[in-house]
């Protein structure tokens, strides 16, 4: 191994001055030949962690990545800063590829990229067995997690293999994942001591956070387009649909705006990206196909068009804006409708009782931090296990200006209505109690007429109704519980608003009044 400091190398090599949180601590226990994993948010700077070890290491460093697309973009950019590195997958043709494992075997290249599928190839699996492999580098780890919002079952398969890699190698787990199960899980699988996870902060101070609600959608994204058209930004969309249509509509308008989903042919993903990358369209109209590994500084915006199925997601797809550290924004248009969307993809998805289950919490996570009137970036570091002291100062909820109220009487009104339900039904139900509504799904249970609660707030819209259920449950005195049709709970914080014991505030918003004829919205 090089004798040269790893301050010198991050100087010389990577143009770089100081560390950035955690990614000394990383490389000391990598160069350690440690089982370690690094788990910091998205732009954290989590390739050096491994690039400059590899640097230091005499043997190669191998680097398990499930993103093929960028491997070649990853390694020009590696060889341009004089790091010889090669990748082998499916684009490389057959006589490069023999090229390409000779050099290997004759030390020309310090680190080697591959998707875990090839490893599973028996004859290059030998071959990586013959190799001096020094360190094994697992990008986007959280794939392997059964508890991450993109897992991959197939890559379970690379599990076993590793440990046949023969010599005395480091392995280091990436992610920007953080939750406590995904991370326990990793720990696990990849057989990493607490001692040797490095969790970073997940605060990215340069991100204003904001949840708009109630907007018509394409005009909002219209207006912002054309008051920041000297920036550059991403938009997600849920469905390729959506993306379709928004780009085409932006399109025939005037604004340029690129596109990005699995349902295109390779070469046009490619170009399309290019445009983007390269400036030619300031926006691009995305599923959450596009992005990882994607590593362009200046993104000045995330718009979620739809609301993400989890936090995990929302939280690595808006770390892509302000990569450079400058100010940026991340904006999440809420419409409640986004969440059944959600809730269908895990009903037709493939996969265990277990995991749906665990998707369905998700998506319902998501819309607690979407309905919560606490500061954003507070609630999302809480969500990944942070303690935080103070509020961002800049998010939408902090810079909300309307005045607090005080709903507690209309809390107890909900709560004690949850309980009179039996505590066996979901969000719909329970408002339809609350408004007195008459409908067939009502009147199939006779019991919820007779309710002392039933029609308790016929003043209030549907609509209302459900918005304030989402309050209550984003700020903890409800909870869902159950799969597909979940049902709501009074939790131990809601029994204490029933008791008297505890206030609730609210921001001040206007309340339609409807005449009591009307018993839905
Ligand atoms: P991640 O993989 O964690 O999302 P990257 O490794 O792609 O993040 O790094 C994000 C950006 O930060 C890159 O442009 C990278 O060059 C830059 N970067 C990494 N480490 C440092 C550092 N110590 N100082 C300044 N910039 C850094």
């Amino acid at each position: 191994m090089q004798t040269v400091n790893p301050q010198t190398i991050l100087k010389e090599k990577f143009g770089y001055d100081n560390f950035r949180a955690g990614q000394l601590d990383v490389i000391n226990k990598v160069l350690a030949h440690k089982h370690a994993l690094a788990i910091m948010p998205t732009g954290g700077g989590k390739s050096i962690t491994y690039q400059l070890p590899a640097m230091m290491f005499d043997g190669i460093t191998l680097v398990i990545s499930p993103l093929i697309s960028l491997m070649k973009d990853q390694v020009d950019g590696l060889n341009t800063t004089g790091i010889p590195a090669t990748f082998l997958n499916s684009t490389v043709d057959g006589q490069e590829q023999a090229q390409r494992m000779s050099d290997l075997r004759h030390g020309v290249y310090k680190m080697l990229y591959v998707a875990p599928e090839r490893l599973e190839v028996p004859s290059f699996f030998s071959f990586v067995q013959s190799l001096n492999i020094e360190l094994i580098a697992v990008d986007e780890a959280h794939v392997l997690s059964q508890w991450g919002h993109d897992f991959r079952p197939s890559y379970l398969n690379i599990l076993p293999l590793l440990e046949q890699i023969p010599g005395h190698h480091a392995l280091l787990g990436l992610t920007a994942t953080a939750t406590e199960r995904v991370r326990e899980n990793l720990q696990q699988l990849l057989q990493v001591t607490d001692e040797n996870t490095v969790l970073t902060g997940f605060a990215r101070d340069n991100l204003a956070l904001k949840i708009i609600h109630n907007q018509d959608k394409r005009k909002y994204v219209v207006e912002y387009l054309r008051k920041n058209s000297d920036q550059t930004g991403i938009i997600y969309a849920a469905t390729r649909k959506q993306v379709d249509e928004l780009t085409t509509y932006l399109n025939k308008i005037g604004i340029k705006a690129a596109r990005y989903h699995a349902g295109l042919s390779e070469k046009e993903r490619q170009s399309q990206q290019e445009d983007f990358l390269y400036d030619e369209s300031p926006v691009i109209v995305a599923t959450n196909a596009f992005g990882m590994g994607i590593n362009k500084p200046n993104v000045r915006y995330v718009i979620h068009y739809s609301v993400p199925g989890n936090i995990e997601a929302y939280y690595q797809e808006i770390g892509r804006a302000g990569r450079d550290g400058l100010p940026a924004e991340a904006i999440l248009l809420y419409a409640p409708q986004d969440m059944h969307l959600q809730e269908f993809f895990v009903q037709k998805s493939e996969g265990s009782e277990e995991h749906k289950q665990n998707e369905y919490d998700k998506i319902r996570e998501m819309n607690a931090f979407a309905n919560t009137q606490t500061c954003l970036v507070r609630y999302l570091l809480q969500y990944f296990g942070e303690t935080v002291t103070k509020d961002c100062g800049h998010c939408s909820n902090c810079l909300d200006t309307r005045e607090w109220v005080n709903v507690t009487v209309d809390a107890q009104k909900v709560l004690a209505n949850v309980i009179r339900m039996n505590q066996r039904f979901g969000k719909t139900m329970v408002a339809k109690v609350l408004k007195g509504s008459n409908d067939a799904s009502i009147r199939k249970y006779e019991f919820l007429r007779e309710l002392p609660t039933f029609g308790l707030m016929k003043e209030r819209t549907l609509k209302e109704l459900t918005r304030f259920i989402d309050y209550l449950t984003a700020e903890g005195y409800l909870q869902f519980e159950g799969a597909e049709f979940p049902v709501l709970k009074v939790t131990s914080s809601g029994a204490e608003v029933l008791k008297g014991q505890k206030t609730i505030q609210k921001r001040l918003e206007k309340i339609r009044i409807v005449s009591q004829s009307m018993n839905s919205d």
